[in-house]
């Protein structure tokens, strides 16, 4: 099922243009058109969630987070990289369609209390770093 107001929903549609780095029967991955790291792929289940809360199915789930590592070895990401889900309002979720984030191509710190915003309580008494 598919949004027609969605466009991640159009991107997976193939119905606008995107920097696709895969694409298969059930998802398709493409380049953030604003990076945040040298690589920027964002993962999508063709069909629409709104986010990970949206009863996605377990296999759609399974798959889309499998592919993680085929585009972490496309990308030649050997050195790490960081998968991210923005999930809701208290999250800054931006698109309301699920998807993942993976991030790399250099170090990424940890957050701090700053990037947390103004709720964050002390992480570094999470992190020992
Ligand atoms: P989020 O804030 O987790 O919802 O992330 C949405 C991401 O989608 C942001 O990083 C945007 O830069 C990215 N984005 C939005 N529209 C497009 C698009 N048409 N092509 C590629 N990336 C997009």
């Amino acid at each position: 099922m598919t949004d027609p107001n969605c466009i991640f929903c159009k991107i997976g549609a193939g119905e606008i243009p995107t920097n696709k780095v895969y694409e298969d029967e059930e998802c398709i991955a493409f380049r953030d058109m604003e990076p945040l790291m040298p690589t920027h792929v964002l993962i999508i289940p063709k069909d629409h969630y709104r986010d990970i809360t949206d009863d996605v199915p377990a296999a759609t789930l399974g798959h889309c987070f499998s592919v993680v590592k085929t585009i972490a070895e496309q990308e030649g990401l050997t050195n790490g990289f960081r998968i991210l889900v923005n999930t809701g309002d208290d999250a800054s979720q931006s698109v309301k369609h699920f998807h993942i984030h993976i991030l790399g191509g250099g170090h990424m710190p940890r957050p701090n209390d700053q990037d947390w915003g103004e709720h964050a309580t002390n992480s570094s008494k999470f992190y020992s770093a």
